[in-house]
């Protein structure tokens, strides 16, 4: 991906964890990359198809000095989110913020903070048994589009489907969405977590009546195995239920170890039973 770079954007600024940084304030430094496509910029040497680093410039500023945080590390967190937020062509963003003036009793040149965040796409399961199951997921959507981490939201049609694993339960109604999200696969999964806590959601019996369950099918091309998160999903290419609002959405998206995309996977689905 092509950069566009600002290099120690000088900001007079009140951040810190003492008292006299956050009364008399000191100089930071900025670096940003931010990582954009700027083909068709250059091409037609139109600045709409690009980023305007002066805009960019005065957001940084503005974050800096309109807020007091304890931390540079909250300060680069909010500064890279307005950013990805307000330049939509902007990818990821890598932020550094130096404090030559730090009140440490050593010679240093600066102490800085660095980080990267960008835009990821997450493909998440949606379903329901219990109650009005069409609200439960109405109100999951409303509330992931309420994240400021979290843009263009596409959702599936919603299908009834009988229950799979334990049966003795009512028809599910299922679907699936795609969205943009600036959060970690584990922060997505612990907001997901608390719109299903919300729902009233009790654990009680594995793959028993729920009124809302949420699981995490794709995050780009990730592949983790970890105790509390398996992504891909663990079952989903078992799942007609999952594949078939998948299928709507995203038939090309390849599942990035069974090397098949999703409209294989749901054939392959089909024709095995
Ligand atoms: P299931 O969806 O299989 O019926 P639960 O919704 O009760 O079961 O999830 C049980 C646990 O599975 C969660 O606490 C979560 O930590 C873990 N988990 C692992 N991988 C995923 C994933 N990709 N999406 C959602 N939850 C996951
Ligand atoms: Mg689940």
């Amino acid at each position: 991906m092509d950069e566009i770079r600002i290099d120690n954007l000088k900001v007079f600024a009140h951040h810190g964890v003492f008292e006299h940084e956050n009364k008399n304030g000191q100089n930071f430094f900025v670096n940003a990359v931010l990582y954009t496509d700027t083909e068709k910029a250059g091409m037609l040497d139109r600045l709409e198809y690009s980023t305007d680093y002066g805009n960019v410039c005065e957001l940084i500023h503005e974050v800096m000095t309109r807020y007091t945080f304890s931390l540079i590390e909250t300060a680069a967190q909010k500064t890279a989110v307005e950013i990805l937020k307000n330049f939509p062509l902007v990818e990821s963003v890598d932020i550094e913020i130096r404090k030559p003036e730090a009140p440490v009793e050593m010679e240093f040149e600066s102490l800085s903070v660095k980080i990267r965040r960008g835009w990821h796409t997450a493909v998440i399961a949606l379903g329901s048994n219990m109650g009005d199951s069409r609200v439960y997921i109405e109100n999951a959507v409303k509330s992931l589009e309420k994240s400021e981490y979290i843009k263009d939201i596409k959702i599936s049609d919603l299908i009834v489907t009988k229950p799979y694993g334990y049966t003795e339960q009512e028809d599910f109604l299922n679907g699936a969405l795609v969205c943009r999200t600036l959060l970690s696969p584990y922060g997505l999964l612990e907001l997901m977590h608390s719109i299903e806590n919300n729902a009233l959601r009790k654990r009680e019996i594995h793959w028993g009546p729920r009124t809302l369950d949420l699981d995490l099918i794709f995050y780009d091309d990730a592949v983790i195995d970890t105790p509390d998160l398996t992504v891909p999903h663990i079952d989903m290419q078992n799942r007609s239920f999952v594949l078939e609002p998948l299928n709507q959405l995203v038939p090309y998206y390849r599942h990035p170890v069974l090397n098949l995309t999703v409209s294989q996977l749901l054939e392959r689905l089909n024709k095995n039973g």
